[in-house]
């Protein structure tokens, strides 16, 4: 089964309004003729505009978390129904600056997932391990354990629509890609694991994304191996060279 690769851009606490559009309207030309799908992750406050700005193109929308509950004492939080309501498609849940920095467990992130599911969100779940762990040789084990508690509940036609992220956490903003042998050792063994859980056609639909200092030099040779679908990309998609990521075939 060919996959489509899916590229996204997570802008992380980065870009107003007025810069977003701005942004979006230099990279629309360069990439609405991709053979990818193109997700942009902007702040929440920059989803409107930038939503407005990707009318009429190939381009989707993604938020950079939610919460898990519906509504309420929430303060601060926006909940799935709001970017619904909002035309957003996709939703990043579980990146390891918000697992580290805003106390995200893998429980968590379960709960994310299954509310995103429930109003037809599409999640980029991020699972990666630290330069300890893989020192320590336990990555493939740590990433089997996340995939399986954020997968938790989430029934197999559901589950085939999912994007699972790896993210080394020491490859993020360091400039250290891992390489693409490494990379896709893991992103195999996350289709491994999703197929122990479901079955081998769920496995070969999901797709699974590399992230960690993604550039317009590493992509190719990233996106082009089996069982790596495309990437997250975090300080690149900040400039029009994430046209280079998207096109990366060209
Ligand atoms: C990310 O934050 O998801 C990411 C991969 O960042 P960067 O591309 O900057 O390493």
């Amino acid at each position: 089964m060919m996959r489509k690769k899916i590229i996204a851009g997570n802008w992380k606490m980065n870009k107003t309004p007025s810069e977003a559009v701005k942004l979006v309207e230099e990279l629309k030309p360069l990439v609405n003729t991709a053979d990818v799908d193109v997700v942009f992750c902007p702040p929440y406050v920059c989803l409107p505009a930038v939503l407005d700005a990707v009318k009429g193109t190939n381009i989707a929308v993604g938020a950079q978390n939610m919460h898990f509950e519906e509504s309420g004492a929430y303060t601060g939080e926006v909940a799935p129904n709001m970017l619904v309501e909002l035309g957003v498609k996709y939703v990043i849940i579980g990146h390891s600056e918000r697992r580290a920095y805003f106390a995200e467990t893998d429980e968590i992130v379960n709960k994310k997932v299954l509310k995103a599911i429930e109003h037809n969100l599409i999640p980029i779940i991020c699972v990666g391990e630290t330069l300890e762990q893989r020192e320590q040789g336990i990555t493939v084990d740590l990433v089997r354990l996340q995939t399986k508690i954020a997968l938790k509940d989430v029934p197999a036609e559901k589950a085939k629509d999912v994007v699972i992220a790896y993210e080394p956490i020491w490859a993020i903003g360091t400039g250290k890609t891992a390489t693409s042998e490494q990379a896709e050792e893991v992103c195999a063994a996350i289709r491994q694991v999703v197929a122990e859980i479901y079955d081998a056609s769920v496995a070969e639909s999901l797709r699974v994304q590399y992230g960690g200092s993604v550039n317009a030099a590493n992509a190719k040779e990233l996106f082009e191996m089996g069982n790596i679908d495309g990437g997250l990309v975090g300080g690149a998609s900040l400039k029009v060279d994430f046209s280079k990521i998207v096109n990366y075939n060209d």
